[in-house]
């Protein structure tokens, strides 16, 4: 592997990041937190890493800058016109590009169950490989995301055929297998794709469309959010269908665990709680908690453990488990607060206990960010009792806040989570394996006893999991070894680095003359006519596909 000048592997190496939300623009889940964090940490290695996603209603585009000129997307055997703003990613330099097309973004949801969504993501997906071309920045890496651009590694290896695009090395990140992008086989022709790719090895599989399956059988490598999440999908168990797929590639599919964003999730400097703590002052986390207790109405008591649980109310975490097991666990000495919002039968199942098991119980059936953090600093344990965890975070921010996760081992959990030792004290959770009330309930108990009886193994775990690195750089180095090596197999040779790669470094985020600022919308809400250079009505060709 060569070296730059000033040492670092990947520095000049451009990599173009495809994803469907990136905090904090947008985000539905923990793909927007890793588009919003990890091109930030890959930046400071010297990589030049750019993010690439819609336009979407909320988002203040009449403050962004716009490129000047359409941006012509095919789909199926029409084109669809739409035109790019531009951001940063906070306190960062690097370039976040939006892709405007209001018919297809301007929505109530990011994903919904629009029956466009092929057409919707099409746009996305070829839409970041026209930008690359109308830039003339042209990426070594194109990183895609989910069922959502997993056309982007097919468009490199077809469409983008003896076109400069065609030498990027493709990344591919699983952030969670249950979605896959199935859709009728009869709307394959809005990929723009030749016939020949809908066949059981691209595209069809079980008589539908399957965009990940094409991601996957296209992309140079495969990654997913944690190295047992990639072994698990591997098993018929947590494949969802594609586990034969993915063990076809099993020696192309890795996995690395998401990192925390530190200015976010910090208990030293958090905004939203009444104190603040580390690991050598640990006063702060009791204030949390006696404050945590008050602002749910049950008993300020200090001697009793407090769990906590933040999740979205879905069979994915388990949640049902909880409901056969939670008044068992209400009849230890303990307290329990569940924030989240989500199914609606487990949103008035958990309001109906929490009437009933007031002093002990409290159901918050909202989103509420603040809160989420004073539940992480102020509980003593956190509950994940996930059926199936790609990476999940909540575990990690609960490690960061010295609050132990009582978790299922799965996915990451398994990966970030060490199991208590009795016999030696150490550890940073607890974790059991089936999925079932009564182990789910043995579990608590075994943290709750070592609460009562062995106090200073709780102490002596707070600061282990304190002291976990779960940092973004962790990640970013990860990745960029990825990186390195999905350039090598896609080039056949190693990376060299630009001649002065610093020049890439401080390649405009837009060709120089060809921006504006915030070019907004009139009260009809449809975007202001174009400048001269645009094609007439340049940026929403509201076509018909046929
Ligand atoms: P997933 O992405 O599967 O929902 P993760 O644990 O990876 O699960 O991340 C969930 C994120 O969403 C965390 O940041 C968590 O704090 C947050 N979250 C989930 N539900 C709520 C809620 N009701 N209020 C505030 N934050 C929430």
């Amino acid at each position: 592997m060569s070296d730059t000048a000033d040492g670092r592997p990947a520095a000049g190496l451009k990599v173009l990041f495809v994803a469907s939300e990136c905090a904090p623009f947008a985000k539905t889940g923990g793909l927007a937190d890793v588009a919003g964090s990890l091109p930030k940490a890959l930046r400071p290695r010297g990589i030049d890493a750019r993010v690439v996603m819609p336009l979407y209603r909320g988002i203040h585009w009449d403050a962004l800058d716009v490129l000047d000129g359409a941006l012509s997307v095919p789909i199926g055997r029409a084109t669809a016109h739409g035109r790019v703003r531009l951001d940063r990613l906070p306190r960062s330099d690097a370039p976040v590009y939006f892709l405007e097309h209001h018919h297809y973004y301007d929505r109530e949801y990011l994903y919904g169950s629009y029956s466009d969504n092929l057409e919707r993501f099409t746009f996305l997906s070829r839409g970041a490989l026209q930008l690359c071309r109308a830039l003339g920045w042209y990426p070594d890496i194109v990183h895609a995301n989910d069922w959502q651009t997993a056309l982007v590694p097919v468009y490199v290896n077809t469409v983008e055929w003896a076109q400069p695009l065609h030498g990027a090395a493709s990344l591919y990140t699983i952030h969670n297998l249950a979605y896959q992008g199935v859709t009728d086989r009869g709307a394959f022709f809005l990929t723009g794709l030749g016939p020949e790719h809908d066949n059981s090895n691209e595209f069809e599989h079980f008589g539908t469309l399957n965009l990940t399956k094409a991601a996957i059988a296209h992309a140079t490598l495969i990654t997913t959010v944690s190295p047992n999440y990639a072994l698990e999908i591997q098993t018929a168990a947590y494949g969802y269908g594609l586990d034969g797929v993915l063990r076809g590639r099993a020696s192309d599919l890795f996995g690395i665990v998401n990192g925390i964003d530190p200015e976010e999730w910090n208990p030293a400097t958090d905004p939203h709680l009444p104190a603040r703590f580390s690991a050598s002052d640990l006063r702060g986390k009791a204030v949390c908690k006696a404050e945590l207790q008050k602002e749910a109405g049950l008993p300020v008591r200090e001697d009793v453990p407090l769990f906590g649980l933040v999740a979205r109310l879905v069979p994915q975490k388990g949640i049902d488990v909880l409901a056969y097991a939670i008044d068992r666990i209400l009849d230890l000495d303990v307290q329990l607060i569940l924030l989240g919002t989500g199914d609606p039968e487990a949103e008035s199942f958990f309001a109906q206990v929490s009437d009933e098991r007031g002093d002990r119980f409290r159901a918050w059936l909202q989103f509420n960010n603040g809160r989420a953090h004073r539940i992480e600093a102020g509980s003593d344990f956190f509950l994940m009792p996930s059926r199936f965890e790609p990476c999940g975070l909540n575990q990690l921010y609960s490690l960061a806040y010295g609050t132990l996760p009582v978790v299922r081992a799965t996915g990451g959990l398994a990966d970030t989570v060490r199991g208590y030792d009795e016999a030696t004290g150490r550890g940073t959770g607890f974790s059991f394996h089936d999925l079932t009330p009564g182990a789910l309930f043995d579990t608590v108990g075994w943290a709750v006893s070592t609460w009562y009886d062995r106090p200073q193994h709780v102490r002596q775990m707070r600061l282990e999991a304190m002291a976990e690195d779960f940092s973004w750089q962790h990640a970013a180095a990860e990745y960029e070894k990825l990186y390195l090596l999905a350039y090598e197999r896609r080039r056949r040779h190693p990376f060299t680095p630009p001649r002065a790669p610093s020049a890439a470094a401080v390649a405009p985020a837009f060709p120089s003359g060809r921006t504006r600022p915030g070019a907004g919308r009139n009260k009809a809400g449809r975007t202001r006519a174009p400048a001269a250079s645009w094609p007439a009505r340049g940026e929403v060709t509201r076509r018909r596909l046929s």
